[in-house]
């Protein structure tokens, strides 16, 4: 009797390793935590004889690696709107660390956990490869972009008196207060601000070379890309931003699902946020490959 229960406890651990094992079972984990597993990819294409797809889903496996020292396997949580808006204090915040040297050489940089363990592997590896990757903005408040937002508000007054062209103006580059994925401590600026320093004649272009082939084995992906028939709308192009797809795909499922164009509010300018649809043709005006599936 005895040994038929350790023959059975040893199938069942058998099933357990077996069932547990493999990056897709970490992608399911993932996704469970984010309430992501049981949906299907609703709303979203489901197309799977688009090759793309088959190559997005193997770097996303990729991609999906287990975080450094263990998240807390949480249930699911409710969607907390204030993280998602930026509505909180990184600094106080349990899942988020502070980024130092040789990472970044400015002074409060903080990232989520998660971010900042794939972050330095990466930074590592592009190290190896003679790139220095580094960090020039992180995690930003509502606060530090309402700072940005109404700072270029009152600079383009002149040039711009009408509302809507405005915020189109600013929204080149720079996202409204609370729809910022700064917000969320998955996404970092690298090196330079500006497009032509990673092309060729410019001081980064082994940098943005480097990101392009590397940067998805990481869990990284350039969410502003060049826009075009794939993304038509959105903020303009940025070289220098990068995303932490495992994190920052979940995030963005539930920033669409609960944040409504009318719910930014509390800067100024903020009226232009529905007539410019901001959740749909910015929050989700993205490289189709950093949506989620
Ligand atoms: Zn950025």
């Amino acid at each position: 009797m005895r040994l038929f229960y350790l023959f059975q406890v040893a199938v069942l651990g058998l099933l357990l390793a077996v069932a547990g094992c493999g990056p897709e079972a970490e992608t399911g984990a993932l996704f469970a935590r984010s309430g992501l597993a049981h949906e299907g990819g609703g709303g979203m294409t489901t197309d799977t004889t688009d090759p793309r797809k088959d190559k997005m889903t193997d770097r996303e496996i990729m991609a999906v690696e287990a975080p450094e020292s263990g998240a807390p396997d949480q249930p699911d949580k409710e969607v907390d709107l204030n993280y998602l808006m930026g509505k909180f204090d990184p600094a106080r915040h349990p899942d988020f660390v502070p980024v130092g040297k040789p990472y970044t050489h400015k002074p409060g940089m903080m990232l989520r956990r998660e971010t900042f363990a794939a972050f330095k592997k990466m930074w590592a590896a592009a190290k190896k490869d003679g790139v220095t990757l580094t960090i020039i903005s992180s995690t930003r408040s509502f606060e530090q972009q309402k700072n940005i937002w109404e700072g270029k508000w009152s600079r383009f007054a002149a040039e711009h008196p009408q509302a809507d062209a405005r915020a189109r103006k600013i929204l080149e580059y720079s996202a409204m207060p609370g729809a910022s994925r700064h917000h969320w401590g998955t996404d970092i600026d690298l090196n330079d601000l500006n497009n032509p320093s990673f092309e060729p004649g410019g001081r980064h272009v082994n940098v943005y070379a480097w990101l392009k082939v590397h940067a998805y084995e990481f869990g990284f992906c350039q969410p502003y890309t060049a826009k075009g028939d794939q993304r038509p709308h959105g903020y303009n192009e940025e070289k220098w931003h990068w995303s932490y797809l495992p994190l920052a795909m979940p995030l963005l499922r539930q920033y669409s699902e609960a944040v409504r164009d009318e719910m930014l509010r509390g800067f100024s300018g903020a009226e232009t946020a529905k007539p410019l649809h901001m959740v749909d043709h910015y929050a989700l005006g993205i490289n189709q490959d950093c949506k989620p599936r």
